[in-house]
């Protein structure tokens, strides 16, 4: 990041090097990354107590039904913290952070507030989508959209929205989507495309100002022509039809979008080849690992909350004046805790190497960031790389250099994380109601909320049992085949 000085070895820098041993380690060959990442950290966690601790209750009370007074503050802090261009290039106005340092921050930011977590992290999808296709023309004015919002404190979020009221699970698989009832499609007529369908359960879709839309051009051939069309959410046809009334990361509203006739022109049509498949075992490599790191900075919220319950008297909780089974109990959190964070940090390196970031890496984005100054010449450079019709179509052959087994692993190890670290939260959950017994029914502890919250990291970017199978066909069969396995 630019406005981070490289720091001595200071007392936070040890606690961070206790905090992450992996990271530690890495700091004698990369010091710079590492440094991003303690820096990323410290982003979060300043934004996390002067900010989010202080409305997380009360946004989960109110949700979506407060005049948004505390929603609006927060993204407004958020806006001047710079965290909605956190991770796209510097080349195109955004800060370049890595998506291991993006995740260690939105794991600090969970241990305070998943819902607020999701709000923040959620527009990073829709990002994933351009990058993976290659709509580099897109991202650069989307980019710049964002850029914007921060200037003004008023955030350019976009949400994507594929889940349809008789299509979820079936949309994130090969097989599953050949016989997925999709509903929602677009129709080519002259100069563009046209919308028709329903969207439900789309993260800020009402807060959103524009949607990626996953939708086949042919709903006969879902595998073939499944398509992401950008759409500004003021283009006719668009309408936000309900605000779901969730039970869980309230902070971050959930809605059912629905589009009629809703016109997008050619330039809308982000890819070229279908997206079904690699394109978007990419882009869920990326946001599961991130789901991930959710869960092991959900983990690490619930045994805060009872370290705090229990130092302030232990009075009242289920195991009080019985030491041994509170040090037990909370050993078990600990460890859960940190077995959660090993399992996400696997995945995110898995994703930089194999995944979406090693297409990042590879692509004309990162030597732009390299040698491109910031300011005023990379905005320059950016309107001349970017639009250039040469490099949009070479872009968007990316996809076709990388590996299919690759990209398989990368996926393999995100799900697998998934998986365990929303498990992981869960089950300190449970372990915190063991220990506080009836109190941790009270509201005011957190507790319940942890819960409600914790529940869904097993259903987005597929649920858990779509992730077990995604974890069989790209990591098991495939290690079958691989002697080191
Ligand atoms: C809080 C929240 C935020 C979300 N945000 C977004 C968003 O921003 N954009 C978006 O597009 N979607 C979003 N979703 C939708 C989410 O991705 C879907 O809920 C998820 O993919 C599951 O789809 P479904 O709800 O239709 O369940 P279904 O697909 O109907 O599944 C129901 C149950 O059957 C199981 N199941 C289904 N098929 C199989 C199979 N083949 N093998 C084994 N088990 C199976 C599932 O695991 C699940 O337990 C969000 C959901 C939630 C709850």
């Amino acid at each position: 990041m630019r406005f981070l000085q490289p720091s001595r070895v200071t007392d936070a820098e040890q606690s961070f090097d206790r905090a992450y041993p992996i990271l530690a380690a890495m700091r004698r060959t990369n010091p710079r990354q590492v440094s991003e990442c303690e820096q990323t950290w410290l982003l979060f966690d300043s934004f996390a107590r002067t900010v989010v601790d202080v409305v997380a209750l009360e946004l989960d009370e109110a949700g979506f039904e407060i005049p948004s007074q505390s929603l609006e503050n927060l993204l407004t802090e958020a806006c001047q913290r710079r965290i909605f261009s956190l991770s796209l290039p510097r080349s195109l106005g955004g800060q370049g952070v890595s998506l291991l340092a993006l995740s260690i921050g939105l794991e600090r930011l969970s241990r305070s507030c998943l819902g607020v977590a999701n709000l923040l992290a959620v527009h990073g999808l829709a990002l994933g989508v351009l990058g993976a296709v290659g709509a580099l023309t897109q991202l650069r004015q989307i980019a710049a959209q964002i850029v914007e919002g921060e200037r003004n404190g008023k955030p350019y979020l976009i949400s994507t929205a594929a889940t349809e009221p008789e299509a979820g699970t079936d949309l994130e698989d090969l097989e599953l989507l050949e016989h997925a009832r999709l509903r929602c499609e677009a129709k080519r007529v002259a100069d563009g495309w046209n919308i028709n369908g329903t969207k439900i359960f789309v993260s800020n879709g009402s807060l959103a100002s524009a949607h990626v839309v996953i939708a086949p051009t042919d709903r006969s051939q879902p595998v073939s022509s499944l398509s992401a069309f950008l759409v500004e959410r003021d283009r006719p046809g668009v309408k936000v039809v309900r605000v779901e009334h969730k039970l869980g990361q309230r902070a971050c509203p959930a809605a059912e979008l629905s589009f009629l006739d809703c016109f997008v022109p050619d330039s809308h049509k982000l890819n070229q080849q279908s997206v079904a498949g690699k394109a978007l075992d990419l882009v869920l490599g990326a946001s599961r690992s991130t789901v991930a790191a959710f869960g092991s900075g959900a983990a690490f919220g619930v045994l805060r909350d009872c370290q705090r319950i229990c130092s302030t008297s232990g009075a009242g909780t289920a195991v009080e004046g019985d030491q041994e089974s509170t040090y037990a109990i909370l050993s078990q959190m600990w460890q859960n805790a940190r077995l959660a964070r090993s399992s996400y940090l696997d995945a995110v390196l898995a994703n930089t190497c194999f995944g979406l970031i090693s297409l990042m890496e590879v692509a004309i984005l990162r030597q732009l960031d390299r040698v491109v100054p910031p300011g005023i010449g990379a905005w320059a450079t950016s309107f001349r790389v970017f639009d250039s019709p040469l490099l949009n179509r070479e872009a968007r052959r990316w996809l076709d250099h990388l590996s299919p087994e690759k990209v398989a692993d990368a996926s393999a190890h995100a799900s697998a994380a998934k998986i365990a670290c929303s498990r992981l939260a869960l089950e300190n959950c449970e372990l915190a109601s063991d220990l506080l017994g009836p109190l941790s029914t009270v509201e005011s502890t957190g507790i319940p909320k942890r819960w409600r919250d914790a529940r869904l990291l097993a259903i987005y970017e597929g649920t858990n049992e779509l992730n077990a199978l995604d974890v069989y066909k790209k990591g098991v069969l495939q290690d079958s085949e691989n002697a080191i396995g």
